[in-house]
């Protein structure tokens, strides 16, 4: 499984297949690479740990390098100078576990992917599973894959238009963790409890991706400066100095600081709405658990479409401002609850909450047709 710790998303997704791959009937196993941030050379490394720095501090440096990166000769010269540095770990990962499938849920590891099999020992299938919703990079159309997975008509589109052919794209929906549902009776009062949080209180997620970015201090702020009939939770990621400065202050809302959470399914159930910043893998995880998205900004390229995805579809709202924020949250909250049970039943028509275990049977489908014949020993 190749991913990227970059963000929260494309590691999400990997656990996501990983786990229902493990869910499956027949046995199977499964392995994790991550060629460049993990366990990439330095340059790439360094390189790639930039991301984060980028995304919270120039955004528009990251507009420039997605749409800059997205022609077909930019896009061949990053693969000429990248690709080479990431092969050498695709190489030594492949020969050491032997894998019937290579299953890459990031842009800029499919091509690479493909040529480390060309060079291993025997054939082996090649999946990609698209984790972006609607505007993709052209990374995320190969045509030599054996499958492609979209989660959307949108993305459907789009590979089949850049050449993939169409026998080979799934439209099986995206990826996310299985224990993303909406909670049982009594449990969302359950969770809050084990939160330490009160179980009758409406809650509030804000989050910024798995890096803390976008504006959460002022976002916040906006909404616990004053004494609100609500409690916030605050995830702030990786963004470690977002963390410390939020619990440093005190809020007349209570408000509920969280680092980097392994638990996310656990909190969404304990949430009536969720305030993100446009990234794919929060957007699908809050809808697969029948919850409102407030969108408070999105990362320019593959993210800006998805504010259109969320409002159009009626499952959210944009509310780039902090006292948007502040009437959006009122407004949801305050409204009767058949409206948010309205949203909560569009956003669990919008997503498929089983597209991790469809996709999963469909790479054991695909690793079959790899499978070399048992031999003594193997
Ligand atoms: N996430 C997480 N723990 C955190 C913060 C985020 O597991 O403390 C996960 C979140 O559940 C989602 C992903 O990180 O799966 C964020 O993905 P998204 O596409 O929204 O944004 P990205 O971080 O990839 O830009």
């Amino acid at each position: 499984m190749l991913y990227s710790d970059t963000g929260g998303g494309h590691r999400a997704a990997a656990r996501a297949l990983t786990f229902a791959l493990m869910a499956q009937s027949n046995p199977c196993s499964t392995g994790m690479c991550d060629p460049l941030i993990g366990q990439g050379r330095p340059l790439v490394r360094r390189l790639t740990s930039l991301y984060p720095t980028i995304i919270k501090r120039a955004r528009p440096a990251w507009a420039a390098i997605y749409h800059g990166s997205n022609s077909r000769p930019a896009f061949a010269a990053l693969r000429a100078s990248f690709g080479p540095q990431v092969r050498g770990v695709l190489l030594r990962t492949i020969a050491e576990a032997d894998p019937d499938v290579v299953l890459s849920v990031h842009p800029l590891l499919n091509h690479v992917a493909w040529s480390a099999m060309q060079r291993s020992d025997r054939p082996r299938g090649l999946m990609t599973v698209v984790t972006d919703l609607v505007q993709l990079h052209r990374g995320w159309a190969f045509p030599p894959a054996d499958v492609v997975v979209v989660p959307t008509e949108e993305a459907q589109r789009y590979v089949t238009r850049a050449r993939v052919a169409a026998r080979k794209v799934r439209l099986l929906g995206f990826p996310v963790d299985m224990r993303f549902r909406p909670p049982a009776p009594g449990e969302q009062a359950a969770m809050r409890k084990e939160l330490g949080l009160d179980p009758e209180r409406p809650t509030v997620v804000v989050m910024g991706g798995g890096e803390g970015s976008g504006r959460m201090s002022e976002q916040i702020g906006a909404l616990a400066r004053r004494d609100r009939p609500w409690q916030v939770i605050a995830v702030c990621g990786r963004n470690e100095r977002l963390r410390r400065r939020l619990a440093a202050r005190s809020f007349p809302t209570p408000v509920l600081v969280l680092g980097f959470v392994d638990t996310m399914p656990n909190l969404l159930r304990a949430t009536d709405l969720v305030v993100t910043k446009a990234g794919p893998g929060a957007i699908a995880e809050s809808l697969a658990t029948g919850l409102p998205v407030i969108l408070t900004g999105y990362l320019p390229g593959q993210e800006t479409p998805n504010v259109d995805y969320v409002t159009q579809h009626g499952v959210g709202l944009y509310a780039p401002r902090a006292g948007q924020l502040l009437r959006a949250v009122q407004g949801l909250l305050s409204g009767d609850q058949a409206q948010l049970q309205e949203v909560s039943r569009r956003a669990r028509e919008i997503t498929r909450p089983q597209a991790a275990l469809e996709i999963a049977g469909e790479c054991l489908r695909l690793a079959r047709s790899y499978m070399t014949a048992p031999t003594a020993g193997r």
